[in-house]
């Protein structure tokens, strides 16, 4: 299995590993030609601003829109799950706006700037999920195709819309591989 990182910007380094010690395959993707023959890809943390622009430049914004209309499971974290959504509160209009959500940029207002909170995720297991929040968007209204995988303080903090998965939070930084797994998972019966 070979899953693509998008290495334009942010926390692409920490997923990357996460999924080699599963052993998949992994592969940065800087180009549209570097999302060829992947399974399966990753829309790290970081800027989603910049992120977003970035898949404008480099020409990839189209090639994995219609990538993920077609059933290829993408996880977006933190920033990566604002790049997913159909709407960003405030703003004019969404970078790949696939996954049927709406969502709050930088909710979690600036007292809480980060923070680690353990998560209840029942689709990993019953053992809490150590989350770390960084400037975290949440989801305010998701669609009816939408399944919701974690909240924190009754706020949406995990989806599921198919092929497309996202998170508030960063799994990557804490060495708990089971979200990780859980993708996997999807891209194996896709
Ligand atoms: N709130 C940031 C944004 O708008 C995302 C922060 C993060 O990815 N850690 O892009």
């Amino acid at each position: 299995m070979k899953i693509g990182v998008l290495a334009l910007q942010g926390a692409f380094r920490e997923h990357r590993k996460l999924f080699e010690d599963l052993g998949a395959e992994t592969t940065l993707v800087k180009l549209p030609e570097h999302l060829e023959g992947l399974n399966g890809l990753v829309i790290p943390g970081g800027e989603s601003t910049t992120i977003g622009k970035l898949l404008r430049e480099y020409n990839l914004l189209q090639p994995v829109q219609s990538l993920g209309q077609e059933g290829f499971p993408i996880l977006g974290t933190c920033a990566g799950m604002i790049v997913l959504a159909k709407q960003i509160l405030g703003a004019p209009e969404p970078h790949l706006g696939l996954m049927d959500i709406t969502v709050d940029r930088n909710s979690f207002g600036r007292q809480r700037e980060s923070f680690e909170t353990d998560l209840d995720i029942p689709v990993i297991g019953s053992e809490l999920f150590p989350a770390v929040f960084i400037r975290a968007p949440h989801v305010q209204k998701v669609g009816e195709g939408v399944t919701v995988l974690a909240r924190y303080n009754d706020r949406v903090v995990a989806a599921r819309e198919d092929n497309l998965v996202a998170f508030s939070f960063h799994p990557e930084l804490t060495g708990d591989h089971r979200l990780h797994r859980y993708f996997l998972d999807i891209v194996e019966q896709a």
